[in-house]
This record gives structure tokens, C-alpha cells and sequence, in this order.
């Protein structure tokens, strides 16, 4: 009987498979979990490669150094990761789906640690229909304490992009992390132990949008994971000898992770994993005929032999086209961006004061962010109509890969300027890099 985990589908015991598809499955499963577990622990010029601290409102990026006004870079990061996928999607289906989606690659973990410790699918389906007995507590208890030992590291590398690494490790075993670190780790653990562990293919078939709008990716060209119905139909067994190639032994069926039959056409539920054309392949070499009765082939109809040139085919030149501008336009703004920043806040509290020389003075905090890796002096230009002079309560000294906010008076003539706002520039040189410096706008107040 169905349980709600499984969402009303029918467990599925998917028969794995060996072949060259299953070697580049393999293969992009433990590089995708290599880079993702090894990163956090990679430093980089002294500190943690990569990592986003929302407590000091840094990102860093190897040598990269990103402030909260570079979120910019972020939306264009995920802007171009979209059209990455929209782009794989037009060249070759849903192998994204197949072979590095999260879910997939999950999923496929998962069920590695259940076919290790249970067995082969027959194994499985026998012990799950066995009575609860102390031996299928033992099996399904370790089962489930790997999985959960698996997602708990998922989790706690997870938070490892966010703090560092190397801090929060003991304070876990310590039992002492902070709320959001253990908030955040147990709850993405918790998501790789259901989606991964429990619900499987489940999200791929009811839960995952994109299953369901990709095909508008696709076109003509686009290679998918198709049956040759002309050369398998009509099917038959070896004995029957219908005259197809397709031999019906339904193991393209069994190792289908979704559990569909790839030879009723193109369907939704597919995930493009070609588990079924490694199987099939393999049953083609048995029986002594060519392999690709199960194939990656374009959609196009077979009349249409020869298949456009990358540069005409009108998705993928939009796609690669966008994202080659915004490669650019990326490359080239962390080209010119200068190496610190400065926020010029004026203070509101003391609207302008008259000085004992007869000049209004306006103040103001300079906010200095510094991403180079060594403390930085500044020199400070004010330039305005009627400005006297600037009068600093602080160097203007940020420490290395930090912040520093520095009190500023500036002073003004009032037989110069009207009543009213006037317009200021604050710049701001590097004296160690003179050719690295920044203006600000700011406003001076006349009363
Ligand atoms: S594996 Fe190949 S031969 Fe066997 S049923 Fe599927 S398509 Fe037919
Ligand atoms: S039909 Fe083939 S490619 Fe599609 S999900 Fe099933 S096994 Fe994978």
C-alpha cells in the first residue's frame, strides 16, 4: 500500500546498471560531492576560500572580496546559471536532471547505501514485505542511521560555506554551535534524508517545476532519450520472434529510477539518466544486434538527416549568445572595481553649527570598506562650492579585510552659499595604490 512519504507512487527498486552512462553517472556524482564537501576546507591567501559571512557582510571567493554592493555579481551569477541550464536543456534534454541535479545525485547516493546494506532490489522487496522481526529492525535501523549520518554532513558542510569551516567543526562536536548553525544544518540534513533518502524520484515526477516546463526548452536538435520504434516494434520475445529488434525482457523498465517504460515515448517523468540505454545496449550485445535500440537522438523526424549547426539553431544562440554578454559584462566590472569602498552618512541628529570663525559646519561618518588583505590609510579630498576646510576626528585607517567609520567635519562659508542643500564630492585615495580611489556624492545643509 502506498504511504504518504511515497506520495501515492508505488516503491520502485531500481536495478542498477553498469555501462558507460552509469560511468559518467558515477563520475558526476562523486565530483560534484568532492567539490562540494572539499571546498569548504580549501583556504585561499590565509582565509577561508569561499565563504559568505553574513556577519561582517562579506563574501569571498578565493581572491575575490565581495561587499553587499556586490550583490550585483550574485544576481548576475544566478541570472547565468539559469541560462546554463536553459541552454544544457536545448542541447541535450534533461541530463542536467539525470547526472548533477541535487536531487539525482542524492537520490543515487542513497540508494548505493540501501543496496549496500540490504541488498539487490529482490532482497529489498523481500525484507520490506517481511514482518517487522529484530533482524529487519537491525538492517532498516542502520539503513537509516547512514542516511542520516550522510545528510547531518550535508548539512554541516552547508553551514561551512557561511562560517568558517574550521571553527564550527569542534563547536558541533562540542555540542555548542550557534542557533542559526544548527537551525540551518538539521534542517538542510533533514531535506537530503526526506527528498534523497525517502521520497526519491517522487520529486522529480510531482514536485519538481522545472520537470515541468523544460520541454519549451527544447528543440528539433535537442537530444533526448529516445526508443527506435521502427527498428524494436513489433516487439517480441527471443523465442516468439515478432520481427522487432525489441526483445521485450522489460529491463529497460527495471532500471528506470522513475519506473516508466521509455518505449511508450517521450514522457515527463524521464529524467534523461540513459540508465535504460545502458541496459538495453548490454541486451543488444547479448542477442548479437547493434546497440541503440534506446539512444540519445535528436527529435527531429528521421527525414530531417541532418542536424543545423549550433549557430542556427535560434535557443541555443539566444541562450549562449546572453550569457557570453553577461560573462563579459561581469569580467569586466570586477576588472574596474576599485578595492575599497566608502559610504558617506551624514549626521542626522546635528542638522549644521555655527564654528567659533563664523563657519556652518556640517558632519558626517565616512564608512570605509576594505577588501585588500593589509590594513589602508586614505587621503581625503572634499570639494564643494563654499567649502573651508575638513576637519577629521580619525586616521582615515581601515584594517585589513574590514570596516572602519570615521568622524568628519566639514566646514563652509555662508556669505558664499544660499540658504539650502548644496552639492559635495568626498573622494577618497589609496595611499599605498594612488591609482585606486573613489568619489561620493554628498549634500552640505545652509540653514
Ligand atoms: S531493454 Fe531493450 S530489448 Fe529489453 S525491453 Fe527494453 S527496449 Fe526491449
Ligand atoms: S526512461 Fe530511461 S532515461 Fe528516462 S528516467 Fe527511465 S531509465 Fe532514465
Amino acid at each position: 500500500m502506498a504511504t504518504p512519504l511515497q506520495f501515492q507512487s508505488i516503491k520502485l527498486y531500481p536495478r542498477l546498471t553498469t555501462g558507460r552512462y552509469n560511468r559518467w553517472r558515477v563520475g558526476f556524482v562523486l565530483s560534484t560531492q568532492a567539490v562540494f564537501f572539499l571546498l569548504p576546507w580549501i583556504d585561499w591567501q590565509g582565509r577561508q576560500a569561499v565563504r559568505f559571512d553574513f556577519s561582517s557582510m562579506r563574501g569571498y571567493l578565493f581572491g575575490l572580496t565581495l561587499l553587499p554592493g556586490d550583490l550585483i555579481y550574485l544576481a548576475g551569477t544566478l541570472i547565468l546559471c539559469a541560462l546554463g541550464l536553459f541552454l544544457w536543456t536545448a542541447l541535450a534534454g534533461r541530463l542536467w536532471c539525470g547526472f548533477s541535479c541535487p536531487q539525482t545525485v542524492y537520490s543515487q547516493i542513497m540508494l548505493w547505501i540501501e543496496r549496500w546494506i540490504e541488498g539487490p532490489p529482490n532482497a529489498r522487496r523481500k525484507l520490506d514485505a517481511a514482518p517487522w522481526r529484530l533482524s529487519k529492525l537491525g538492517r532498516k535501523g542502520l539503513t537509516q542511521g547512514v542516511m542520516i549520518a550522510f545528510s547531518l554532513a550535508t548539512g554541516w558542510t552547508l553551514v561551512g560555506y557561511f562560517t568558517p569551516v574550521r571553527e564550527l567543526a569542534p563547536r558541533l562536536l562540542n555540542g555548542a554551535p550557534g542557533q542559526w548553525e544548527a537551525m540551518f544544518a538539521l534542517g538542510y540534513a533533514g531535506f537530503t534524508w526526506l527528498l534523497g533518502g525517502h521520497l526519491r524520484e517522487s520529486v522529480c515526477k510531482h514536485m519538481c517545476p522545472y520537470a515541468r516546463f523544460q520541454s519549451a526548452m527544447f528543440d528539433a536538435d535537442t537530444l533526448l532519450v529516445t526508443y527506435d520504434a521502427e527498428r524494436g516494434e513489433p516487439r517480441g520475445s527471443l523465442r516468439r520472434q515478432a520481427g522487432g529488434a525489441c526483445i521485450d525482457c522489460g529491463i529497460c523498465v527495471q532500471v528506470c529510477p522513475t519506473g516508466i517504460d521509455i518505449r511508450q515515448g517521450l514522457q515527463y517523468e524521464c529524467i534523461g539518466c540513459a540508465a535504460c540505454i545502458d541496459a538495453c545496449d548490454q541486451v543488444m550485445d547479448k542477442i548479437g544486434q547493434p546497440r541503440g535500440l534506446i539512444r540519445l537522438d535528436r527529435l527531429a523526424p528521421a527525414a530531417q538527416a541532418e542536424a543545423k549547426p549550433l549557430w542556427r539553431r535560434p535557443r541555443v544562440a539566444v541562450y549562449s549568445g546572453s550569457m557570453s554578454v553577461l560573462v563579459l559584462l561581469m569580467v569586466w566590472g570586477l576588472a574596474v572595481r576599485e578595492p575599497f569602498r566608502v559610504d558617506v552618512l551624514r549626521d542626522r541628529a546635528v542638522m549644521a553649527r555655527e564654528t567659533d570663525d563664523g563657519l556652518i559646519e556640517n558632519l558626517y561618518t565616512l564608512r570605509i570598506q576594505n577588501t585588500r588583505p593589509q590594513a589602508r590609510r586614505y587621503a581625503l579630498k572634499v570639494q564643494g562650492e563654499g567649502v573651508v576646510r575638513t576637519d577629521l576626528r580619525q586616521p582615515l585607517l581601515a584594517p585589513a579585510d574590514g570596516t572602519a567609520s570615521v568622524q568628519l567635519a566639514v566646514a563652509a562659508d555662508p556669505s558664499i552659499l544660499a540658504r539650502g542643500s548644496h552639492r559635495l564630492t568626498f573622494e577618497l585615495v589609496d595611499l599605498s595604490e594612488p591609482q585606486h580611489r573613489v568619489s561620493e556624492p554628498g549634500r552640505l545643509l545652509m540653514p
